[in-house]
This record gives C-alpha cells, sequence and structure tokens, in this order.
C-alpha cells in the first residue's frame, strides 16, 4: 500500500492528516497505525530513523509472555518500582497489553534471541520478580527499530528525514501542525495537521555524564510547553548505575541480570548493606544511591566502583554480550572477560514528559499526542523499572497511534485547524536574530552548555540539597540570561548544526529551569528525587505529580492527580528490595 505523501497547500505549506515528529520506537509505530489506517501520515525526524537514540537500547524489553508469568505481576512491580506515583491506568494498560505488543513485533521479523525450543528468551532485570525482559543479543533497540523501518519501507512511510522541529502551532487550543527546517538547505516549511504527535525521546543531555545520543534534548516537550500542553513528573530523572566510568555510555542492566556483580576498590562486594533480598538487581533508584554513597565513602576508585563479569565465563560473555565487552574494550580499555570494569551512576533517563491521558492525549492542547520518552502517560512515575521504556514505546506507539486515527476519523480531529503564516515568519525571524549577533560581547554556546550540564550533575543528580538545588537554579539563571547573547559562528543556511544546536540549547535551558523548581517544590524523597533534608517519602502531600507549563514565557508549577485503580495490592507500601 502506498498512502499519499501529503498534499502541498503552497511553496513552503503542506498538510497532512497525521503528522509525527520523531522517528524513534515510538514515533514508528505510532506512524504504522495511521498508515494501516489509510490516513495520510508523515513523520519528521531530524536525523535519519535508524540513527534514534532507541537504536542504542541494549538490555531488553518486558513483557510476561511466559505462561509461568502474570501481567499482574508484572504491573505490581512496575507500580512498586514508580514508587507509588505512577498513574494505574496506563500501568495496567502497558503491562496487559505487553504482550502482544512483543508478538506483533516478533511477526513483523524481529530477530529475538531464543531458547532451543523455539520460545522467545527471557532474562533477569531489576526490581522484577521474573525474568520477563525479552531481547535481542545486547543490541535489542537496534533489532526493534529496524523490523520497524522495514514496515515503513513496505508502506510507504512518508519521513521528512533530516528536518528540524521548531514550532507547534496551534489554532484556539488546539495543536494545528508545525513548523520545521529543512536541515540541508536552512528552509522552513509550515506542516499543517489534524493531529499532532510528539515522539521526540527524552533530554538526558541536560546532564554532564549521560548515556544518551547527542540528540535526546528534550525538543519537543519543550516546545510542547510553549504550545500550551502541560509537563509532568520533570524532577524525576533516572541515574543508571552503570555507565563507564570516563564516556558515561551505557553499561547495560542485562548484565547484572546475568549474573554480573558490583565490587568496591579491594574487590568486595556491597549490595547486600542496601538491598538485602534482591542485591544488585534492587531498582535503578536503589542501585545508583548505593553506589554514590560507597564512592562517597572512599570505597571507589576515580570516582567509580566495578561491575565484575569475569565469573560469567568467556563463552557466556561473547554469546550474551559482545557489545558490552565491546564497549569496555574501546572507551575503557578494560576486556571484561579478564577485568572488572570501572562502572558509576550515570543518567539515563527522564521520566518526565509531556501529561497526556492514558491514550496519549494532552488534556491541555486537543490534537496534540505524546507518546514514548517524551511523553508522560506515567507508567514510570519516579522511577523507571529496566526494560520498561522499549516497552512504552511500542505499545504507548501502538494506543497513541490508534487514539490519532480516531480522532482525525471520528472526532473532533475531522475539521481542518487553521494555520497562520506569521507563525513561520515568527521563527526565521528568530533564526535570523541569533545568525546576526555577533561574536564580540557574546558568549558561546559550548560556555553556556558546559556551566549548565556540570551545575545539574552536581546539585540536581542523585543525591539533592537544597544549598545544591539553589546552586543550580543560579546556573540556570546565568544560562538563561547567556542564551540572550549566544552566537553562532556558522551564518549559512545548508547543514548549520550551530543554529540547530543552539536551539537545541534553548529548550535544555527550559527543560532545566523547570526540572529544578520541580526538584526544589517536592519536600521528600521518592523514586529517583533523593532529598537529604526530606529523606523519607511523604504520602500524605505528595502522591502527586507536579506539572510545568509556560504562561507568559514564564514557568508555571501546578499539581495533577496520580490516576489509581480500587487494587489493594497497588496501596502505597515501604519499597524493599
Ligand atoms: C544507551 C541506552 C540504552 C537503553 N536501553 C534500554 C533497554 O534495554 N530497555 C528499555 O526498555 N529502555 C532502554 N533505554 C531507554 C529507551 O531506549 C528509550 O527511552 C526509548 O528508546 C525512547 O524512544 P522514543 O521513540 O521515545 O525516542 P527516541 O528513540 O529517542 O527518538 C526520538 C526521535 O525524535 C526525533 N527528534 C528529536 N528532536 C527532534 C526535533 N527537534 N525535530 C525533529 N525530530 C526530532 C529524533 O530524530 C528521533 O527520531 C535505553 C536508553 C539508552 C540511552
Amino acid at each position: 500500500m502506498i498512502t499519499p505523501s501529503g498534499v502541498w497547500l503552497s511553496a513552503n505549506m503542506i498538510q497532512h492528516d497525521i503528522l509525527i515528529i520523531g522517528a524513534g520506537l515510538a514515533g514508528m509505530r505510532a506512524a504504522f497505525e495511521g498508515i494501516t489506517a489509510g490516513l495520510d501520515t508523515a513523520v519528521v525526524s531530524k536525523i535519519h530513523p535508524l540513527r534514534s537514540h532507541s537504536c542504542a537500547a541494549q538490555g531488553g524489553v518486558n513483557a510476561a509472555i511466559n505462561p509461568k508469568d502474570d501481567w499482574h505481576d508484572h504491573a505490581y512491580d512496575t507500580v512498586k518500582g514508580a514508587d507509588y506515583i505512577g498513574d494505574q491506568d496506563s500501568i495496567d494498560m502497558m503491562c496487559s497489553e505487553a504482550p502482544q505488543a512483543v508478538l506483533d513485533l516478533d511477526a513483523m521479523g524481529c530477530p529475538f534471541s531464543r531458547e532451543d525450543n523455539g520460545t522467545i528468551s527471557q532474562r533477569a532485570f531489576g526490581g522484577q520478580n521474573f525474568p520477563r525482559t525479552a531481547y535481542a543479543a545486547d543490541r535489542t533497540g537496534h533489532a526493534m527499530l529496524h523490523t520497524l523501518w522495514e514496515q515503513a519501507i513496505k508502506l510507504g512511510t512518508k519521513v521528512y528525514d533530516e528536518y528540524f522541529l521548531l514550532k507547534i502551532t496551534t489554532d484556539n487550543g488546539r495543536a494545528s501542525g508545525a513548523i520545521v527546517m529543512d536541515i540541508k538547505t536552512g528552509q522552513l516549511h509550515q506542516i499543517k495537521a489534524k493531529a499532532v504527535c510528539i515522539a521526540t525521546g527524552g533530554y538526558g543531555r541536560l546532564f554532564a555524564s549521560n548515556t544518551n545520543a547527542m540528540t535526546c534534548t528534550g525538543d519537543g516537550v519543550a516546545h510542547a510547553m510553549r504550545a500550551g500542553a502541560a509537563a509532568a513528573d520533570l524532577e524525576f530523572v533516572q541515574f543508571h548505575p552503570t555507565g563507564l566510568r570516563n564516556s558515561g555510555i551505557l553499561i547495560s542492566e542485562g548484565v547484572r541480570g546475568e549474573g554480573a556483580y558490583l565490587i568496591g576498590k579491594d574487590g568486595e562486594r556491597f549490595m547486600h548493606k542496601y538491598a538485602p533480598n534482591k542485591l544488585e538487581l534492587a531498582s535503578r533508584d536503589v542501585v545508583s544511591r548505593s553506589m554514590t554513597t560507597e564512592i562517597l565513602n572512599g570505597n571507589g576508585v576515580n570516582g567509580g566502583v566495578f561491575l565484575d563479569v569475569r565469573h560469567l565465563g568467556r563463552e557466556l560473555i561473547l554469546e550474551r554480550l559482545p557489545q558490552i565487552r565491546q564497549l569496555s574494550i574501546d572507551f575503557e580499555g578494560v576486556d571484561p572477560i579478564d577485568q572488572p570494569i570501572p562502572v558509576r551512576p550515570t543518567c539515563h533517563y527522564t521520566m518526565g514528559g509531556i501529561r497526556t491521558n492514558k491514550f496519549g492525549h494532552s488534556e491541555q492542547l486537543q490534537g496534540l499526542f505524546a507518546a514514548g520518552e517524551a511523553a508522560c502517560v506515567s507508567v514510570h512515575g519516579a522511577n523507571r523499572l529496566g526494560a520498561n521504556s522499549l516497552l512504552e514505546t511500542i505499545v504507548f506507539g501502538k494506543i497513541t497511534g490508534k487514539d490519532m486515527v480516531d480522532f482525525v476519523k471520528n472526532r473532533e480531529g475531522r475539521e481542518w485547524p487553521s494555520v497562520d503564516s506569521a507563525d513561520v515568519q515568527e521563527v526565521s525571524g528568530l533564526i535570523a536574530k541569533l545568525k546576526a549577533r555577533p561574536s564580540a560581547g557574546g558568549v558561546k554556546q559550548a560556555t553556556i552548555r558546559h556551566e549548565l550540564t556540570n551545575a545539574m550533575q552536581e546539585y540536581c543528580g542523585v543525591f539533592r540539597d537544597p544549598e545544591g538545588l539553589n546552586k543550580a537554579m543560579a546556573a540556570v539563571q546565568n544560562a538563561k540570561a547567556d542564551m540572550e547573547n549566544v552566537f553562532v559562528d556558522d551564518k549559512s543556511d545548508a547543514f548549520n548544526t550551530d543554529v540547530i544546536t543552539a536551539i537545541e540549547l534553548s529548550n535544555l535551558v527550559l527543560l532545566a529551569e523547570a526540572t529544578v523548581m520541580a526538584a526544589i517544590t517536592r519536600t521528600e524523597s521518592r523514586g529517583a528525587h533523593s532529598r537529604s533534608d526530606y529523606p523519607n517519602r511523604d504520602d500524605a502531600n505528595w502522591i502527586t505529580h507536579i506539572t510545568s507549563t509556560v504562561k507568559d514565557g514564564q514557568i508555571v508549577l501546578g499539581r495533577d492527580n496520580v490516576r489509581t485503580l480500587d487494587n489493594p495490592k497497588y496501596a502505597p507500601a515501604e519499597r524493599k528490595y
């Protein structure tokens, strides 16, 4: 089936029924629904789809596909992992739909690792009571994204590849499309759409040490806030226990799932002190705090501890963990077959994102949808379980895609919104101003990024306290002021990455401010948000989401209810591993 590839309304204005920004797993899965429902669906991506960060996912995807497992147990593990602040309607939906979502991909040809009897292999992951993580060696995201990309090609999906989102446009409280830049020419286009989906991924680049691709700058979340949507849960940022010590590159939790353990400077394990039952496979927030405590207490070496896989043996390492072995050799100079790998907690995932209902639709901005890491449908609450994010992309990519189809075919989305060419003028004026700014008296974007991301790392990381958070806020205010004077060296139109990274930085600055404001406001410790001045969880006051919106250019915080279900098993309880 070949779908229509948009209708040109003028030289730089085009329309599609459904416009999806982001070609990672969430965007591609949503596009599949639009196209197979016969709607004119387009995907915009600032990089080639196969370069999306989804492709870097290593460890796997959770689903209760083993007959001995039960999706209710998966849901319980997720509610607990989220420290009781995930939305339980979304969590139930994700876990009950998970087996089918994984089998859909299997049927499309995704090369999952298999047992001798032909069933999909599953490994143990943190914070879960059953080995329910399906995987394709240690390259699961790669296998899944290539599978969806094959489908996109087969279906003739229209992809604007190397187009950069600059603004989400609105028409009377409804999303009406987007302004995008064709990166290879610098030309701006206005795309009008009946439904717009943001699937632009997370913003882990806000922290100096992180596992994320350069592209993970939260563009879609920042633009959605500016357009009138709310973001939520921004204070919850996940630090993965095992980033390589020097580069931050990820060493998957799947390695601990295979039996690797953490050791301090003298080769002794330490996790029994912090999580006597689950040890290295406690949830990520718990393991990251334990490692940071050991490092601060002098049990580390050069700011890290070690991940030991030697006892797993050469054969298993070569078969199931080939990529992490190569990464350790290339980036740390250590072959894990013979030596422990130096690791430290590293920013990995942003639980917060565009606030949506359980179908991925924003409640503030009609016609705006979000899926994947950019969304806060809130299945992860205060702490995401490993391998639940790939799952979120394929389950909510599918559900959100279906809801967009319904919105366009049967609901308010039947009518076309209006667009205004003044939006193009506004964006083009901002870019012209940036290019015109002289370097004399200006500030280099690298300086702003360096100072901001280091302050976020130091003062808004694994442990937070009021003094540090105030320092983080001061750094954010400096960055905001400096952005008024940021200049670019490259004044050309074609492939101007100088302009693009400056705009990405402005998105990070907005998200930094909202993150620090929310972290200051939440006076308790829950999941990944750990305040030394409020060390306990405070269920009486804080079973709520903090929302962030932009009003008159200022960030305004609010609250939104956690959606709970009448299930005694999901009632808040002390969280022990
Ligand atoms: C190293 C690593 C390993 C991981 N391993 C696992 C794992 O094993 N299991 C698991 O469950 N999760 C894992 N995760 C998390 C998971 O991979 C991600 O959360 C998930 O893949 C995000 O998918 P996405 O579709 O939401 O966004 P992404 O895959 O990040 O895609 C974002 C898309 O948006 C586009 N985009 C962004 N900004 C713009 C813009 N301004 N204009 C146009 N396009 C734009 C990009 O081009 C890209 O196509 C891992 C993450 C990392 C970083």
